[in-house]
């Protein structure tokens, strides 16, 4: 679970993040869509604390990471994050990529990792490219292997950061059943994506972000469908 009370964040003398509140409850997907500067990326940021909050508290499974005396090695372990950018280990074949965190950071066993690794990358639909390198791998698969990266260690919560905005738009879809498959299996996600028809069929609220606050919250079908503020009108317009 995540719970967000009263989040500010400032760069400098200039706020990008005010009073946001957000409740992401074990199991659900909560997708936030906005314009382009709204702060929907420092938002994320700050739950993982490569940003650091200037006010309010989070809470990532009952325990609170924003304040002093937090361990960020062992709050990022319970935190799996997806970026726009690729970042596998260009040395490393996809398994090796998925269990690398398996053994330093959950200190399991080569076999257990291994095996762990090998399910996990099955998960995604990429058993058969355990042994392939990210730069033999498409963009789509190699998303799907950092997905799998992120499930295999079990957090708390994955934060999506529009996972799907840098591929090419024939490899958008396998990406997007990918995180279907996540949801489905039970994880906790937050996702950022401007992917409208996945957030109206996955996600349990949608968030509308605006100059750093949140603007509205409801339903897919209240925020998405129909919405009443003339804003996210305007929004959903220009992203169809
Ligand atoms: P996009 O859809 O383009 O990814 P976003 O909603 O993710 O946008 P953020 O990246 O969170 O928006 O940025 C929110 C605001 O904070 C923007 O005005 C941005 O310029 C500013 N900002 C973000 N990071 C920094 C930083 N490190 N220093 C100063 N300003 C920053
Ligand atoms: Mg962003």
């Amino acid at each position: 679970s995540v719970v967000i009370r009263g989040l500010g964040k400032t760069f400098g003398s200039v706020e990008v993040l005010r009073n946001v509140n957000l409740d992401v409850k074990k199991g659900e997907a909560v997708v936030i869509v906005g314009s382009s500067g709204s702060g929907k990326s420092t938002c994320l940021r700050c739950i993982n604390r490569l940003e650091e909050p200037t006010e309010g508290h989070i809470f990532v499974g009952g325990h609170e990471v924003t304040g002093k005396g937090v361990d960020l090695n062992a709050l990022r372990r319970r935190i799996g994050m997806v970026f726009q950018s690729i970042n596998l280990y260009p040395h490393k074949t996809a398994l090796g990529n998925v269990t690398l965190a398996l053994r330093k950071v959950a200190g399991l066993s080569k076999a257990e990792a291994n095996e762990k690794g090998r399910r996990h990358l099955e998960l995604v639909g990429l058993g058969q490219k355990a042994d392939s390198y990210p730069a033999q791998l498409s963009g789509g698969q190699q998303q799907r292997v950092g997905i799998a990266r992120a499930m295999a260690l079990e957090p708390d919560v994955i934060l999506f950061d529009e996972p799907t905005s840098a591929l090419d738009p024939e490899l958008v879809g396998e990406v997007l059943n990918v995180m279907v498959r996540t949801k489905e299996l039970g994880m906790t996600m937050v996702v950022v994506t401007h992917e409208m028809q996945f957030a109206r069929e996955v996600a349990d609220r949608v968030v509308f972000m605006d100059h750093g606050v949140v603007l509205a919250e409801g339903t897919p079908e209240e925020i998405l469908v129909a919405p009443e503020h003339p804003r996210i009108r305007e929004f959903l317009t220009r992203t169809k």
